[in-house]
């Protein structure tokens, strides 16, 4: 399947010179839905998972079924004061000024092995911060997944060391 056929590009959005990859194209496909998560769990099968962790939202709609697909736990990473119980938080640079990712305190054990999923790596500060956030509870980031990788702006530079599997490259 080319699953490159599903994303929906869209130019200037949200500003101008961005070209947004829409995935909601692919997701209202069962089929192509279905099809590109099992895709991403054959590129991961050779990682021992116990657990996935994904950032809201985009990570829930891809992190939640591979999570399900592999029969392995699912871990919510939120925008500060969503979660109900004790968090451990993490600053990340947006675009434009600040913001905090959260994590429940109790949803990892140290030494549990942790797959961090996403929609799309672009820059990589999603996934730095939540990589920080899994490593502050001894979770040990067995890798990072994504249905995109936008190669231009190096994500992977700020995942150093950190396996990085996506499905598919712009
Ligand atoms: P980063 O933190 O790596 O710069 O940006 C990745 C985050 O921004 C992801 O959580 C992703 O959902 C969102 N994002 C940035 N650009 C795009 C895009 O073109 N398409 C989609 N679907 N998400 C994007």
């Amino acid at each position: 399947m080319n699953f490159k056929d599903y994303i929906r590009v869209i130019p200037d959005f949200p500003q101008p010179g961005i070209s947004f990859k829409d995935i909601t194209t692919l997701l209202q496909d069962g089929p192509a839905y279905r099809a590109s998560i099992e895709a991403l769990r054959e590129l991961v099968k050779e990682k021992e998972i116990d657990l996935i962790a994904g950032p809201e939202a985009r990570g829930f709609v891809v992190g939640a079924p591979l999570a399900y697909s592999l029969g392995v736990g699912f871990i919510p990473i939120r925008k500060s004061g969503k979660l109900p119980a004790e968090t451990i938080e993490e600053d990340y640079a947006l675009e434009y000024g600040k913001d905090k990712l959260a994590m429940h305190a109790d949803a990892i054990r140290p030494g549990q092995k942790v797959l961090i999923a996403d929609d799309l790596l672009a820059t990589g500060g999603t996934i730095s911060t939540s990589v920080n956030l899994v490593r502050k509870l001894g979770g040990d980031v067995v890798g990072a997944a994504f249905l995109i990788e936008l190669e231009e702006l190096n994500g992977r530079g700020k995942l150093d060391g950190i396996d990085v599997f996506s499905l598919l490259t712009y």
